[in-house]
């Protein structure tokens, strides 16, 4: 008789094509390149389909992540495009900047063996095909039954256009008010396009529209019309994915020289004022050879890669604890080090130290070293008695986090806010303590993550609709 042998399981992932470092490191086009359709197919290939589905409880939308991948491994993109969008309204912008590898990547069978399957270069691939391939059957098909119910979604980050998308599915009338120009929140303003191309980002934002949903632009809410007056004005619930868009500052003398910037002023005139364009796009910054960027996660790192690009000699991430405490993806620190970025270590800044025109010349430091763990769980980082040195540096960016801006907050009677800034809201549905107002993504959870916010968005949406549905 015949015996059978188990297939062979494939423990190695396909790696993906990425730009040359050292050509990459002086253009704006993007760092990795994506899957080609045979790297696909391999890739996909190497999924086991097991029973559990761990991946699909590991990603906060909750994509059925197996099928995809099988209608891939079939052959059968069109359907793969289905089955992501169902779930996901913005692939694209998910499968290349969503922290897979502590999420859907982590929990997947193989990595207890070996490396996880790499289901964020495929669903990259998967938007990335639909978008080559505009075919009439992949535009939303039959529209929902309107309900009659209107409601005004604050701002167009990935918790509003995932929460506006999901409620203009069930069939009711969304208006996203979004205060910038153009929408898409950080994935517009923040995020670099050799990271996340804004075509990318447009096109995810033209198909939320094409559900329904209307956008309007340069609408600050909280001076345009507080959460009360759209409420009065005939919306008959309100969500706030005002995100989490105020820097906070080291505090430290020197700071408000010329040439210190907030990583958020720097990266919107990076990005949302186009100066990497200079000069058909006429958005003054100032760049110098020697810059310093102070903190160490994702925001850190796109400071830094954009000022490289933008023409500076020598870039220096300074972080005061260590590269395993290093919030950022590994990727992005590996891509930045590729790059020729200079880890500056458990190092802190004393004092900003400016000439006499009042402009950045040097920046002072301590070393530190690492203590007992903090609150958070990492070791406290402490200063090295008599450590104090200096480096000559032309330009400071500061990028130690966020938090919410005040303005809605300030505007509006009745919300819970922590000390943080954060708006208080229920966990499960995103319902805050005033009636007909939900909210989610960073304006609640603090700066967090892509998916983290558009899981956010999701649950919110149910609840609305299931408000909505209850209350007639
Ligand atoms: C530089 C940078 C890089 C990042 N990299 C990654 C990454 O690689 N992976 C990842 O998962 N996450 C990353 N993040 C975090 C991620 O982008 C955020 O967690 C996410 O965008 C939060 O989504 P949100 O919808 O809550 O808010 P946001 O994306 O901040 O969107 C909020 C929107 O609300 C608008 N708004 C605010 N107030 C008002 C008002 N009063 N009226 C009208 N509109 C208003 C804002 O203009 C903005 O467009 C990064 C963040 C930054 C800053």
């Amino acid at each position: 008789m015949e015996e059978k042998t188990k297939p062979k399981i494939d423990l190695n992932r396909i790696s993906m094509p990425h730009q040359d470092p050292k050509i990459r490191a002086h253009n704006y086009d993007e760092v990795a390149l994506g899957y080609t359709d045979e790297m696909t197919k391999q890739e996909a290939g190497r999924c086991i389909q097991c029973p559990k589905r761990p991946c699909v409880d590991g990603c906060p939308v909750n994509v059925d992540i197996p099928e995809f991948i099988n209608a891939l491994r079939e052959d059968n993109p069109t359907d793969a495009v289905r089955i992501l969008k169902s779930k996901n309204a913005l692939p694209g912008i998910c499968g290349r900047v969503c922290p897979q590898e502590t999420q859907c990547e982590q929990v997947c069978t193989l990595a207890k063996k070996g490396a996880p399957i790499a289901i964020g270069r495929l669903e990259r691939y998967v938007a990335d095909w639909e978008s080559r391939h505009k075919k009439q059957e992949l535009k939303p098909s039959e529209s929902p039954r309107p309900s009659g119910k209107k409601i005004a979604v604050i701002g167009s980050g990935p918790a509003g256009l995932t929460c506006a998308a999901d409620l203009a599915r069930l069939g009711h009338e969304v208006t996203i008010f979004e205060a910038l120009h153009t929408a898409g929140g950080v994935l517009i303003y923040g995020i670099p396009e050799f990271r996340l191309p804004k075509k990318i980002v447009q096109a995810e934002v033209n198909y939320v529209k094409s559900l329904g949903v209307e956008i309007h632009l340069d609408s600050v809410m909280g001076k345009l019309a507080t959460v009360d007056e759209l409420l009065e004005s005939g919306f008959d619930a309100v969500f706030l994915g005002t995100g989490a868009g105020l820097p906070m500052f080291l505090n430290i003398p020197g700071e408000n020289l010329n040439g210190v910037y907030s990583a958020n002023e720097f990266l919107t005139r990076v990005n949302l004022m186009k100066a990497y364009l200079f000069p058909k796009f006429d958005t003054p910054i100032k760049i110098g050879k020697r810059v310093a960027v102070i903190g160490g996660g994702n925001v850190a790192m796109d400071s830094a890669r954009c000022a490289l690009r933008l023409g500076a000699d020598e870039v220096y991430i300074i972080y005061r604890r260590s590269r395993a405490e290093m919030p950022a993806r590994h990727e992005e620190v590996e891509n930045a080090e590729e790059e020729g970025i200079i880890f500056k270590f458990l190092t802190n800044p004393k004092q900003i130290i400016g000439d006499d025109k009042g402009w950045v010349k040097a920046i002072e430091c301590y070393e530190m070293e690492l203590g007992e763990p903090d609150a958070s769980g990492r070791r406290r980082p402490i200063v090295k008695a008599e450590s104090e040195f200096v480096m000559d540096v032309d330009v400071v960016i500061v990028a130690l986090g966020t938090t919410p801006n005040p303005l809605i907050p300030a505007t509006t009677k009745g919300l819970e806010v922590t000390e943080r800034g954060t708006v208080v809201a229920d966990s499960q549905t995103g319902k805050t303590v005033k009636e007909r107002v939900w909210a989610g993504g960073d304006v609640v959870s603090g700066a967090a993550t892509v998916i983290s916010a558009m899981g956010a968005g999701k649950r919110a949406a149910a609840s609305i609709d299931a408000f909505l549905k209850e209350t007639g």
